[in-house]
């Protein structure tokens, strides 16, 4: 049952947040709505949402603003916006949104995104343990990773992104988070290193798989390890 989750819908467009009413509330979510900043900030004070779903063209503040202030407040912050631009994406994660859909949205993958993003608000120390997907398994403590059972090697580059991205699994990571987390301050535009290292884990790990890599590339965003969030 997920019907102690609170989610705060801001939206201004009154059928957009009734059909997000209609998708979350059968899946167990309690939901509360914001139709402007103002609103969405006041509310916030009183109640504790968990997760909230963000609209970036509001009409009192763009809601790239709020992002922070709902962050502080506890929230996982997963935007629903018709900008499709790459540097709106790349602005609202680098600001510390866990996600971003766009419109018009599927509402079976807003609430998958909402899932991922809960499961990461109640576990963020997922690297103490081990991941496991298709038949690669990745021993985060001993820095192992295997596959059907046999080691493989990977460079510690190629590691430490495969390590962020399983720490992040579902969602997408930006570009300069990654370049800063793994290469440091100062190499948060050399996105050919990322391209050089998700090439070597995706044919080592993949090889000859005819299946979509799990290490999905977001073009001009950022890389999301796409494996299934349990629960
Ligand atoms: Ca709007």
């Amino acid at each position: 049952m997920r019907d102690s989750v609170l989610v705060l819908v801001i939206e201004d467009d009154a059928a957009i947040r009734a059909l997000l009413r209609v998708a979350l509330e059968p899946a167990g979510y309690r939901v509360i709505e914001a139709a402007n900043a103002t609103d969405a900030l006041g509310a916030v004070q009183v109640q504790t949402p968990q997760v909230v779903l963000l609209d970036l063209g509001l009409p009192d503040r763009d809601g790239l603003d709020l992002i922070a202030p709902l962050r502080k407040a506890g929230a996982a912050v997963l935007v629903v916006s018709a900008r499709d631009a790459v540097a709106q994406k790349v602005a609202a994660l680098d600001r510390g949104a866990d996600d971003y859909v766009t419109k018009p949205f599927d509402t079976d993958e807003v609430l998958a995104r909402v899932r991922t993003a809960l499961r990461h608000r109640a576990s963020p120390d997922v690297l103490a343990a081990t991941l496991r997907f298709d038949d690669i398994e990745i021993d985060f403590a001993a820095r192992v990773v295997r596959k059907a059972g046999g080691e493989v090697h990977l460079a510690p580059k190629e590691f430490a992104l495969l390590a962020e991205l399983a720490a992040n699994a579902g969602k997408v990571v930006t570009h300069a988070q990654l370049l800063r987390t793994i290469w440091g301050p100062g190499h948060e535009t050399d996105v050919e290193y990322l391209r050089v290292a998700a090439r070597g884990i995706r044919r080592k790990l993949e090889g000859e798989s005819t299946a979509p890599s799990r290490i999905r590339n977001e073009p001009g965003v950022g890389y999301r390890l796409a494996v299934a969030i349990a629960g």
